[in-house]
């Protein structure tokens, strides 16, 4: 998803970086540990011995790893598999680390770090991916374990330990499966109530009598618009809508048959719906479509097509055509949302003026010094 795509790279940095904390604690504790282990009086290889095989080839390897996972994050940053980098990356470190201490067998159980350190990507394919890594790497370290010549006598265990290591990273695997299907429902919950919230407040935004959207939307919507307008230059056209001799609709054929007017004129804007037109009924007989985009251009012409195709449709109760006429106005730079709208209700006056069943285009009269 792409939106999460800021947090992964976030979250890829502090894996990262853990990882390097990780390493370098790996090296000081090698150090500290040569010294506990001599005060303690244990057998100790030579130092020379000590610190080719407990410091400096571990210390080689995870630079290695660290420096490799660094090019890939910084030349691929964008590929699939990025996700993949930190935790193949501390497994690749705790193998360094379990086939340099095998003689301790809990080294082997820190396979269950990497896998879980998978879970904040929620992605159930990498977390398995990552333990199969994970028991390759094991498996690597237990070789080492198995060839290597015992220091501190025969290995008697190495099978039960092998098996019990094994089993730890399949339970962390599991346990991990289960933390991203609790954390992918708990997800879904919120998103299905966020869009149920969403619906809610688009209801309450709508005009019961015709689902369209009501006259506060409407205002701030176009308010919202010009100021956007007013940073980017985008052009908006508004359109204003009155249904002509409404009130001698209702005198005349009374008030359901002059609702019904106002469901056919509803149900033609809503059939022309589109992203760059939001509509809305504003007042009683009263409509308003907000051009956005490309649909600023074409607004006389796609109102034309309105007026026309409402002053088309027929009623049961009469085979008088009824009539919408229509004011347009094209938002120019420097007015705010009243202004485009009182520009747009003058150009409706002109309709109605010039005679009803019109669209009048505002025209901004130039005063001569
Ligand atoms: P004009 O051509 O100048 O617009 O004349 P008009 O008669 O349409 O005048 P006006 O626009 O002022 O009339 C509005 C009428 O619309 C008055 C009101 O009774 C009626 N009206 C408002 N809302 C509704 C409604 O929801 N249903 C019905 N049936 N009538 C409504
Ligand atoms: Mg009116
Ligand atoms: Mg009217």
């Amino acid at each position: 998803m792409e939106h999460f795509e800021k947090t992964y790279r976030n979250w890829r940095v502090l894996l990262f970086r853990a990882n390097i904390m990780i390493a370098c604690i790996m090296i000081l504790v090698e150090f500290f540990m040569y010294f506990i282990i001599r005060e303690n009086g244990l057998t100790l290889p030579s130092m020379r011995r000590y610190l080719f095989r407990y410091l400096l080839i571990p210390a080689a390897a995870n630079t290695g790893a660290i420096l490799s996972g660094y090019l890939l994050l910084k030349r691929r940053p964008d590929s699939g598999l990025v996700n993949y980098i930190p935790p193949v990356q501390l497994a690749f470190i705790c193998m360094v680390a379990a086939s340099v201490h095998y003689i301790f067998s809990i080294t082997f159980g820190i396979f269950g770090i990497p896998i879980f350190t998978t879970v904040i990507y929620s992605d159930q394919k990498l977390t398995n991916r990552v333990s199969r890594v994970c028991y390759l790497f094991l498996t690597v370290s237990l070789i080492f374990r198995r060839f290597s010549p015992p220091e501190f006598g025969m290995d008697h265990f190495f099978a039960e330990e092998a098996i019990i290591a094994f089993v730890i990273v399949f339970l962390c695997k599991k346990v991990c499966n289960v933390i991203i299907e609790f954390q992918e429902e708990k997800s879904g919950i919120l998103a299905r109530s966020y869009l149920s919230q969403l619906k809610m407040q688009d209801q309450l935004n709508r005009d019961q009598k015709t689902g369209l959207y009501g006259n506060t939307i409407f205002m701030n919507t176009l308010d919202c618009m010009v100021r956007s307008s007013a940073e980017t230059g985008d052009k908006i056209a508004l359109a204003v809508m009155d249904i002509d001799d409404f009130k001698k609709v209702n005198d005349t054929f009374g008030h359901l048959n002059g609702d019904s007017v106002i469901h056919a004129i509803a149900e033609l804007m809503k059939q022309n719906v589109d992203s760059n037109r939001f509509t809305a009924r504003f007042g009683g007989e009263e409509f308003a479509v907000i051009f956005t985009g490309d649909a600023a251009d074409e607004a006389g012409l796609f109102l034309e097509k309105i007026r026309l195709e409402f002053e088309k449709l027929t009623y049961e109760f009469t085979r008088e055509p009824i009539t919408v006429s229509i004011g347009l106005a094209a938002w120019k730079i420097g007015w705010t949302s009243e202004e485009l709208f009182n520009h747009a209700d003058t150009a409706l006056y002109a309709a109605k003026d010039k005679g009803k069943n019109r669209v009048e285009v505002f025209q901004e009269v130039r005063q001569e010094d």
